[in-house]
Parts: C-alpha cells; structure tokens; sequence
C-alpha cells in the first residue's frame, strides 16, 4: 500500500500538468493529513471516587489542584463519587506525566454537618475520564501583527512592531482536504477520538471540528498545556487519513489543485482583529522546521531560562528539545548565549517572532498514521 502526505503531494503534483497530475495521484492509495497547534477550548470531564457509599449527601464544591469542578452534571454523591467538568484544567500536564493533582471537596453528609475532604490522584485513579475538544483542526488560521508593542494571547507575551505570529499547517490540515464527518474516528493526542461534528464557531468558511478523546490514552508528546505569559493554552496534534478509492468529488479536486502557495494567510491586527494584507503558507513556513540545540554554546546555566519559560516545558539542556516540542521558536530569544540555532523566517517585511503551528510535527504525526489504526 502506498501512502503519501498531502503537503509531499501538494509539492510533487504542482510541478505537473492537469494530466500528469491525475496520472501521479493514482500511484498512491491512502492520503495522510495532520496538523499541530496551539488551541484553547478543552473541557476535562471525570468521575472519581472519593467516599464509600451512604456517607454524603451531596458534594457542594470541589476543586483539583486550583482548578474548580463545576460539580454534575448528574451528581451521586451519595454513592461516595464526584463527577465533574473543568474547562481549560491546568493540571493536566501533572497527571500526564503521572504526577499526583491534590483534590478538594467541600461534603455535606446526612446530618448537614460540613466535612472538607483532602486526598492526592493520579491519572488512573479517575473512573472515567474524557478530553472534550470544542474546536481543534481549525481551517484558515491567521497572522497577526500589532501596531505598538502589545500583551497578547497570539504571542508567547508581547508582539511588538514589525513582528508577526501565525498558526496553520496549510495544505497539510486535514479540513483543507477532506469532509470529516461526524461520527468518523481521528488521531488525535497520541490516540483515537471520535468527531462529534463541527466544533463552536464553525462556518463554512472557517470550519472546526469538536471531538471527544479517552484521556486514560492521551500521550504528552501530542497534547499538554502551553502556558504563555497572558493566557493557559495547549497544544495538540491531530492527523486524518483516507483511502483514494473513497475520496468524493470534492476531496479530489481539493487533492488536485490546493498547495501551501495558494492557501491564503490573511494578516490581521491584533487592535480588532482587522485584516490588513494578505500572505500563504509557503511563505509563512519558509524558516526551519525544526531548531537545533547547540550544547556547545550552552554555558549550564544554573536557572536555564529555555527550562523555566518554555510554554510547552519542552526543554532540558541535558536532553536539549523534548518529544512533546512543538518547535514555537520562542527559545530562540529566551536563551541569552545563542545556543539554539534556527530561523523562522519573514513573512512580508515582518519578522516571524513565533509559530502557534508545527509543521515538523504535523508532519511526524503523517508517518505514525501509516500504521496507526483507530480503535
Ligand atoms: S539558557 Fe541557554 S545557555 Fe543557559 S542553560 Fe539554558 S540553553 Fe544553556
Ligand atoms: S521551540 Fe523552544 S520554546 Fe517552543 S516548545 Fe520547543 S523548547 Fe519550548
């Protein structure tokens, strides 16, 4: 069986003639899509134990780590377990990297009397656990640069003048290509989800997906928190892939015809959001892929400033970049002797201060699809 990325394809097929082109396709049987990037709507729904049964009437409110439960959506205390749904949780990466979370709950038993109740999880103590994604794949990301140096959400902590964020993957997104419905199964932070249809604010222009993952089978290398100086995101890596033979019209001629040059990459300002300029996908990823660790220019800092402020905590300068990296490029600046080497490039005259896509991932995420089956 021959399997191909979109983004190698796109490459190869628009060198080609319309004839040449179709000829090309048909030498391959299933078309891989990913992307990786930066996204902020996830909710953490679980159940979990924390009484034996008969004991409470009712939770009144309950926190893990400092993050509070919203307590339901269908409460049974009395059977001694809390089930609840956090938005945005910030101690994921902790149970991820099979860390305990403390959990409070705030109990009211059959007499009325308040109990405060203190104990200390891990990942497997959840009974059940699931990831809610109200909006990943996004389709048609944007740039953003600012007017004045400004704290923004589209940057690690400040977009100054002349300097220009981005997200997207490109051809390489699974909705620039394929129809995913609901119901369909994707990879989706390091294991299977399932689509639940379009996520929140889909348009045909701008579509989503939402989808619902396992979180006892979440890998770190593709999904964790990226904490930049204004806001709690995270990160994860989605990939879709599709046998030839089922393509549908549309899916064919997006396969045909779409490549990183003519994906547009509208530039907008982060004062309003309003778009100013346009630019592509080929430009916007024109720097590397990936950086490089120099160890040599590594002077063993005792606080490595790489360690202490990468977003994704994707770093040691024993080890140098992590499997969980998503090659933002933020490093670049933090580490003050040089010793990360690599170039985001430009895209018009701004300079690419960093990337909320990782292509290099997108791309990894195409290889493991070859044998990955969804189930
Ligand atoms: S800040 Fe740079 S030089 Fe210092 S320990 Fe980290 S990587 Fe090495
Ligand atoms: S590129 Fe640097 S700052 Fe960005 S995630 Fe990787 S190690 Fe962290």
């Amino acid at each position: 069986m021959k399997i191909i990325d979109a983004y190698s394809l796109s490459n190869i097929l628009s060198t080609l003639e319309k004839e040449e082109k179709i000829k090309t396709l048909k030498k391959y049987d299933v078309i891989t899509t990913a992307t990786f990037a930066v996204i902020s709507a996830v909710s953490f729904i679980f159940e979990l134990k924390f009484a034996p049964p008969g004991r409470y009437k009712y939770v009144q409110e309950a926190y893990i780590e400092n993050d509070k439960v919203l307590v339901g959506p269908a409460p049974n205390e009395g059977l001694g377990i809390l089930d609840g749904i956090i938005n945005r949780p910030s101690f994921l990466d902790k149970l991820l990297k099979k860390e305990k979370v403390s959990v409070l709950i705030k109990a009211i038993d059959y007499e009325n009397k308040i109990d405060f109740i203190n104990f200390k999880v891990l990942k497997k103590d959840f009974l059940y656990s699931k990831l809610l994604f109200t909006r990943v794949c996004v389709k048609n990301y944007m740039a953003f640069v600012s007017e004045k140096k400004e704290k923004t959400i589209f940057s690690y902590d400040y977009l100054d003048k002349g300097e220009i964020t981005f997200s997207g993957c490109g051809v390489l997104n699974p909705l620039e290509i394929f129809n995913i419905k609901e119901g369909e199964k994707v990879f989706i932070a390091g294991t299977w989800g399932l689509v639940l249809g379009p996520g929140t604010r889909s348009s045909k222009e701008k579509p989503n997906l939402s989808v619902l993952v396992d979180f006892k089978n979440v890998d770190r290398k593709f999904f964790g928190s990226f904490k930049q100086k204004s806001s709690l995101e995270f990160y994860v890596g989605m990939g879709y892939k599709k046998n030839l033979k089922n393509f549908d019209k549309k899916e064919m001629d997006n396969i045909l015809t779409k490549s990183m040059k003519n994906i547009k990459l509208p530039i907008a300002k982060v004062q309003g959001r309003q778009v100013i300029d346009f630019s592509n996908y080929k430009e916007a990823w024109n720097g590397d892929l990936k950086l490089k660790f120099n160890k040599n220019h590594c002077h063993n800092c005792s606080t490595c400033l790489i360690e202490e402020y990468c977003p994704a905590q994707a770093f040691s300068k024993e080890e140098g970049f992590l499997d969980n990296c998503l090659y933002c490029g933020i490093c670049l600046k933090l580490c003050p002797f040089g010793a990360i080497l690599g170039c985001l490039g430009k895209i018009k005259n701004y300079k690419i201060k960093m990337r909320h896509s990782s292509l290099y991932r997108a791309l990894e995420i195409c290889k493991l699809l070859k044998d990955f089956t969804y189930s």
